[in-house]
Parts: C-alpha cells; structure tokens; sequence
C-alpha cells in the first residue's frame, strides 16, 4: 500500500485534533472523508471539509482497527446500486468500506419517488419494483434479516401478475391473460382464445427450456420457430410481448436470449396450464432496504455525489481517485457497469482481459414515468392488466397499473396511477409525475456470451470484484445480490452478515 508518512502523521493530528477518538488515518483511508466510527454513514459529496485544504490525497476513513486487533481490510465499493449496497452490508464490522456513489442518491434502478394524489402521499418504484420467493429467495431473506415484514400485507403486498397485449387501433385486445381464481373471464372471450393457445404452449415450451437447460445463447427467434409458433402468432404476440420485457424495439427480437427472456414464463404456469404469477413489492418502497443496509452498518461510509473517475495498482492493493483525490484500498468492489466499469479497469495492466469482457456485455437505456394517463393502457378498463403492452409498427412498450399495490385513497377513488416504458412513446403521457432514465443490460445471445466470459475470468485480477444484476443472464435484484455475496465471500469469508444470510438461504 502507498507508504506517506508524512501525510499519515498530519491527518492523525488532523483526527486527533477534532477529537474523533478511534477513527484510523492512513495511506489506505476513503476519499477526504472524516466518518464517525459507529453508525452506518452517508457522507456528503466529495467536497466535504475534511479534505486537507493542499489537495491531500490521504484521508481519515470510518471504523477503523479494533483496539490490539489485526487491522481491518479497507475495501473500496464503486457504484451504491443493490449489488454495492449489499457487497458493503455483507462485509460490515469485518472490513471498512467506502460506498462511492455517483448520484444525489443510493439505489441506481432501485429508484423509489415519492409522488402526491389529491393531497395523499405514495412511495413508488420507478424502477425495480417486483420480487417473489422463487425468483428471489435470497433478496427476500435479506429484507427478513432487515426487519422488513413480509407477512404484512400493509408492508408487502402480494398482487397476481397480469398482462394484455393490445394495440390502440384495434377493437379488441391481442391477448389478456387469466388469473384464477379471481380473473376467469379471459378464458371465455372469443376474441381471446388464439392469444390464451399461443401463450400456454408459450409456458409449456419455456418450462421445457428450464428443465432441459436450454443453452442461454439460443437466439428468440430460432426458438420460436422450432417450437412451431407461426409467423402470424410471432409477428402479432410474441414478438410484442418479447421486446416489451426488454428493450421495447421490434427489430431486437432477432438478437435476444431465449433462455433468459422466457425464464419468468417458464415459471409463471402451473402444471395444469393456469397462471400463478404471484409478486411482491414494497409499501415503503424497494429504496427502504438500501437505507436500512445502510443504518444499520457500523463500518460502512457511504459518498454520495462522488463518481470514481479512476482506478490504479499501488503496491498489492489500489488507489482509487475521485478527480484529483486518491484513496488506497486492499480491495475494489465494482459495481457499476458498462463503459463505467470497463474504463475503471482500464487503468489496471493486468484487467485488459477483465475490461473487454465487460466492455462486451451490451446495455440499453430505459426512460420510465409514472403518471396518471389512461391512454397507455387499453380504452376498456375491464382490459387492463398489471402489464400493458402497447404494440405500434416498430414498438412495444408497457404501461403497469399500480393502484392494486397501492393503499387506497381516503376519498375512495382510484388513484389512476400508472407505470410506463416511455422511451419511444410518440407522445410523453399527461399528468407525469415523475421520470427517470435507467441503464439495463440488454439480454442478447452476445451478452449470454459476454457474461460467460467474464464469470471464467472471476479472481483473475485478486483484490478486484466485478459485481451487479448486469454479470447475470437474469437481471433481478437477486442475481445482483447474489453477486455480492461471491464478492463479500472472497474478502472476508467470516463477515457476520454474510453468515447470517447465508444460514437462512439453503445453498446460496
Ligand atoms: C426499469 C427497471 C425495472 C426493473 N425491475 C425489476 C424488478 O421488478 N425486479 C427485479 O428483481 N429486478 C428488476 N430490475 C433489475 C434490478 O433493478 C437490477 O438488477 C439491480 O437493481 C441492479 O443493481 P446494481 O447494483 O447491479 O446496478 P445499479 O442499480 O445500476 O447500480 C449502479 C450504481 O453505480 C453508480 N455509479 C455509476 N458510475 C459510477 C461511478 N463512476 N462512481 C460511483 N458510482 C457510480 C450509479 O449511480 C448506480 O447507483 C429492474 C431494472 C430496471 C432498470
């Protein structure tokens, strides 16, 4: 690690002038940040007032060395997304660890607003929303082990996940979907019997391509012309309702992994053929998790407003710079993605093999709002689903409905608050009240490959962990979590969080 002695001795006295007893100065400190020993931290921005007035690239850092303990390792985690947020939570009171995060805010696609409807306030997801027990058996035991209570209906709702296809110009809907016991009448409509056939052969032939392993570099297209779907049926529904998952454009359909867009059909229909497609979500929001991970760590700093513009070997760990500034580390946690991480990387001789990998993994930007327009959804309110999927000439992009998740307002009528997809949306809704740009990783045959590839190359480069929901072929806050454990599990084995989650996730 760097060796700065003289920058070492003025930051102690700089410490031990401002009377922070047990806070540790050293060439392997966080970036210009003074941070209290006890108590998970949300520092300022990068300017905060601890950072000596000369420029000093040393800083004083949180927690700190137990007294005639061995040294704590000093690990640097980019990016306050899920995936960072967890790989900090798993690792505090092992480890002190900086969070840089380059927004206002934690959370990245956890985006919770908070928005107003006739004088009632709703925290809402703009982003991640949903999770459920079998996709996300780890997540949900951490939201245990945060005290969040599932079992309340007022904390989590459980909702039954519906879905119409439809286009504005025609008279009825392509496809509603069932949801017994309470939503029966789809399977009794005229015009809805092709899109009910084409979908639960859909189900069968996903669920064959979980249990027989499907390659994930199998492309959409293919797979629907093996599993004996028409042009007709793909050109009207399943090519829709495909890129409305992901990237909303027509044409992508052609370069999307089977495997990965059809994992959540494949588990969506019980055997018998009818939809159980039962998800969770956050009354407070999915934001309430990130801040408790938060609070509740004790050695844990987190920067907000600070984006890492850097990262370089010193000796056998890393310097980490936010413009000018320089922080040491034993460890970096990446977990940012993209460009961001491929260029971080960039600055490590031996990570060329590491960045091109991630450099390789393809990425498309989604635009949300949530706004109270009912045009986005179908003309005939007995339609709507909680997924509405709007099929124009090139486009396919859904409108979710969010009162069923929501408390009732006080004057008993609906919220009419709705959830879209509104990058290429010929009009922005009416009446938006919030909007929000996030990154995805886009789930094509190339990024299944990609993704293989940087998995083979995990602790090529000891002491850096690329983490985040984009490594995965499934994009969840699950697969992003889990992620973090494998990077928390690497540092510090013993971490009593990590032992915690991992007792009550069987295998994880
Ligand atoms: C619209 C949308 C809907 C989704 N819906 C669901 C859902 O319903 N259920 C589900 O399970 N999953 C869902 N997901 C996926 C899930 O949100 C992600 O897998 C997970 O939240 C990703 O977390 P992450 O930490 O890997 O990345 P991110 O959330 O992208 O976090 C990366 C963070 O890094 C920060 N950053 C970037 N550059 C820098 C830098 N240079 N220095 C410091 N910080 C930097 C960013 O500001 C960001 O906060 C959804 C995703 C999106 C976009």
């Amino acid at each position: 690690m760097s060796d700065r002695p003289n920058r070492r001795e003025a930051l102690r006295a700089l410490a031990s002038a401002a009377g922070t007893a047990g806070l540790v100065v050293g060439g392997l400190g966080g970036c210009g940040d003074a941070s209290p020993a006890e108590g998970g931290h949300d520092a300022e921005s990068a300017g905060d007032a601890a950072v000596p007035a000369d420029g000093a690239t040393d800083a004083v850092i949180s927690g700190g060395e137990d007294a005639g303990g061995p040294r704590r390792p000093h690990v640097a985690v980019i990016g306050g997304g899920l995936a960072g947020l967890s790989a900090a939570f798993l690792l505090d009171g092992v480890a002190d660890v900086i969070v840089y995060e380059a927004g206002p805010n934690v959370g990245g696609n956890v985006h919770t607003a908070e928005v107003e409807v006739r004088g009632e306030r709703y925290a809402v997801d703009v982003g991640a929303q949903y999770f459920n027990g079998e996709l996300h058996a780890a997540y949900v035991a951490l939201l245990g082990l945060l005290g969040i209570d599932l079992a309340r209906a007022d904390v989590s709702p459980e909702t039954g996940m519906t879905m119409t296809v439809f286009a504005t110009d025609e008279a009825t809907p392509r496809f509603v979907s069932p949801l017994p016991p309470s939503r029966l009448w789809p399977l009794n409509e005229p015009w809805n019997a092709a899109g009910v056939g084409v979908f639960n052969r859909l189900a069968a032939a996903a669920r064959r391509a979980e249990d027989e392993a499907l390659p994930y570099d199998v492309p959409l297209a293919s797979f629907f012309a093996d599993a004996g779907f028409t042009p007709a049926e793909v050109e009207g529904l399943l090519r829709p309702w495909a890129v409305a998952t992901t990237t909303g454009v027509l044409a992508d359909v052609e370069a999307l992994s089977a495997r990965s867009i059809l994992a959540f059909l494949s588990r969506a229909l019980r055997p018998d053929g009818l939809p159980v497609a039962y998800y969770r979500t956050l009354r407070a929001g999915l934001r309430d998790a990130l801040d408790r991970m938060v609070q509740r760590s004790t050695t844990v700093t987190v920067r907000r407003e600070t984006r890492a513009t850097s990262l370089e070997r010193v000796g056998s760990g890393f310097s980490v710079g936010v413009g000018a500034q320089r922080a040491d580390f034993d460890a970096v946690v990446l977990a940012v993605h993209g460009g961001t991480a491929a260029g971080l990387l960039g600055g490590l001789p031996d990570a060329s093999g590491l960045a091109a990998a991630v450099r390789a993994v393809p990425f498309f930007k989604a635009r949300l709002g949530i706004h109270h327009d009912r045009s986005h959804l179908p003309a005939e309110p007995r339609h709507w689903s909680s997924i509405n999927m709007a099929v124009t000439a090139t486009h396919c992009e859904s409108c979710m409905h969010l009162d069923p998740l929501l408390a009732p307002h006080p004057d008993g009528a609906p919220l009419d608050l709705f959830k879209s997809w509104i990058t290429y949306r010929s009009r922005p809704p009416e009446l938006l009240l919030a909007e929000v740009e996030f990154e995805h990783m886009a789930p094509t045959v190339d990024a299944m490959r990609a993704q293989d590839a940087l998995a083979a190359l995990a602790g090529a480069v000891p002491g850096i962990h690329v983490i985040g929901g984009w490594t995965q072929h499934l994009e969840l806050q699950e697969t992003a979590l889990r992620t973090a454990v494998a990077a928390a599990r690497a540092i510090a084995p013993e971490a009593p969080n990590l032992r915690a989650l991992e007792a009550v996730v069987p295998g994880l």
